[in-house]
């Protein structure tokens, strides 16, 4: 908007017309009180203003206008009937205005003037808005930063914190931040410890799981600087997403040393003692049979139904030392799987018959779906080992019902065989772990024995014919255990 100022309102009218009729908005003031009153209220882009006033004079004007923030950069056209001497322009200028136009005004000349001046300021306030805008923007994302800077050292401050060896990656998968604990296994920030040479690579490992955006887990051996002993450690590698993408990574070592040694030392405990049980056991059964036998000449004998008993938990007792036997060869690698062409149903058959024998009458097995009549490449013993383990399983947390259902499936590619309960079922965010080693489940530990050591060697024994092994089971209405084996 432009600002007329002129005690003379006929002045006034004539420039109003003229500006207005040139598409130009304008307000006027009759004089320099009242005008600088306007000019304070509103926003001009340009004031011409007549320097011959009573009381305040043009120059007076335009001095206070330049004065105050908000006026001081509004151009202004002096107009001014007085003979233009040189001392009027220089006033003029100095205090303030951009240009001087004298009376009687040529339309053309001012109209000319006024709209540069008036585009002049426009642009220039269009500038400053720019600027202003900038400089908060900047603001704003030096705030984000000083926070985001903030943030990250109360990170690193935690990381360092830990009891664990702390790091994070950048997005490129190269390590820009570890903590202290560090520095005891590598000898700079960009190289990872060095590992056993019989361990894993970890930059390999890594760079396979960051190729696939999944978390790494490793147990591994790292040499510490100071000993140059190795320790065993277990390493974790998680990505931290932002949306769709992985920022970057954060990674521990927690040191496991101690209890893999210990876990070592149970292992080695339990072959001794398994081992060093079953010599003398096997002279007790010997005995025991003997004793048997010689009762069994003599019909009245009662003891005969005691020596009995005697065996039965000699059998037991027997069973349980050679799981224990098995869980330490698994440990040891020594597991050994003699596969041969065997006919399937018949190692079925074989374990249905020594658990209907060994079980009471109240067991009932039903057989559903096609039998598995053919010869496939198995280890009988240790197949018919997993089926007996399903079945006792299958009788022994099923105290009120002892209906069972074994089910055979065969297609072009394997065999399957389930076994079916209607006992207490397992919850289901416990049935995996049912095949890890002396995993048992809390709430059936109590009231049945056993060492939770059956169902991993079961797994062992599968894994080892390249098959699947599973449960599926509704906590309070049955279980049921299955095992898949390849035909080729
Ligand atoms: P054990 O029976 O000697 O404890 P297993 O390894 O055979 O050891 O089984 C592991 C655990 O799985 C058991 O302790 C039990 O909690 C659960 N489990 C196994 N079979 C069944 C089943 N048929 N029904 C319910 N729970 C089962």
């Amino acid at each position: 908007m432009v600002l007329i100022v002129d005690d003379n309102p006929n002045n006034i009218f004539s420039l109003k017309k003229l500006l207005e009729s040139n598409d130009f908005e304008v307000d006027t003031a009759l004089s320099g009180e009242e005008a600088l009153g306007k000019a304070l209220k509103n926003d001009y882009s340009l004031v011409i203003l007549d320097v011959q006033m009573p009381d305040m004079d043009g120059f007076e004007v335009a001095e206070n206008l330049s004065g105050y923030s908000k006026t001081k950069d509004v151009p202004i056209i002096f107009l001014s009937a007085v003979s233009i001497e040189k001392k009027f322009i220089t006033q003029g200028y100095r205090s303030g205005g951009k240009d001087y136009v004298t009376k009687p005004v040529d339309p053309d000349i001012l109209l000319l003037k006024a709209k540069t001046f008036y585009n002049l300021q426009e642009n220039n306030l269009a500038m400053k808005k720019t600027q202003h805008n900038l400089e908060l923007e900047n603001r704003g994302r030096k705030e984000a930063q000083a926070t985001m800077k903030s943030q990250i050292d109360h990170f690193h401050v935690m990381l360092q914190a830990l009891p664990q060896i702390a790091f994070t990656l950048n997005e490129n998968g190269e390590v820009d931040f570890v903590n202290c604990k560090w520095y005891q296994y590598s000898e700079n920030e960009k190289d990872f410890p060095e590992t056993h040479p019989d361990d894993h690579n970890i930059r390999e490992q890594f760079e396979e799981c960051r190729k696939r955006g999944k978390a790494l887990e490793l147990e591994i051996r790292i040499k510490n600087i100071k000993n140059q002993a190795y320790r065993y450690h277990l390493l974790r590698m998680s990505p931290v997403f932002e949306g769709e993408n992985i920022k970057n990574w954060v990674g521990t070592f927690t040191d496991i040393d101690d209890q893999k040694r210990i876990e070592k030392e149970k292992d080695e405990f339990l072959s001794i003692a398994s081992h060093e049980l079953k010599t003398p056991l096997t002279s007790i059964k010997a005995y025991t049979q003997l004793l048997s036998r010689k009762l069994k000449q003599n019909d009245e004998n009662s003891e005969l139904m005691y020596v009995q008993k005697t065996l039965d938990q000699i059998d037991k007792l027997n069973s349980l030392i050679t799981d224990l036997l098995d869980v330490s060869k698994i440990e040891n690698g020594k597991l050994k799987i003699n596969k041969k062409p065997e006919n399937l149903n018949q190692v079925l058959e074989n374990a249905l018959e020594t658990i209907l024998h060994t079980s009471g009458s109240d067991v009932k097995i039903e057989r559903h779906g096609v039998k598995p009549d053919f010869m496939i490449p198995l280890d009988k013993i240790r197949i018919e080992q997993v089926l007996i383990n399903f079945l006792t399983n299958a009788i022994k947390y099923s105290p009120e019902n002892h209906q069972i259902i074994v089910t055979t499936f065969t297609d072009e590619k394997e065999v399957r065989i389930s076994v079916t309960d209607f006992g207490i079922g397992i919850p289901d965010f416990k049935q995996e772990y049912v095949f890890q080693k002396f995993y048992r489940v809390e709430e059936s530990s109590l009231q049945f024995q056993g060492l939770g050591i059956g169902l991993y060697i079961c797994s062992e024994i599968i894994n080892q014919h390249h098959g699947t092994i599973g449960v599926s089971s509704e906590l309070g209405e049955g279980s049921t255990f299955y095992f898949t084996l390849p035909l080729n």
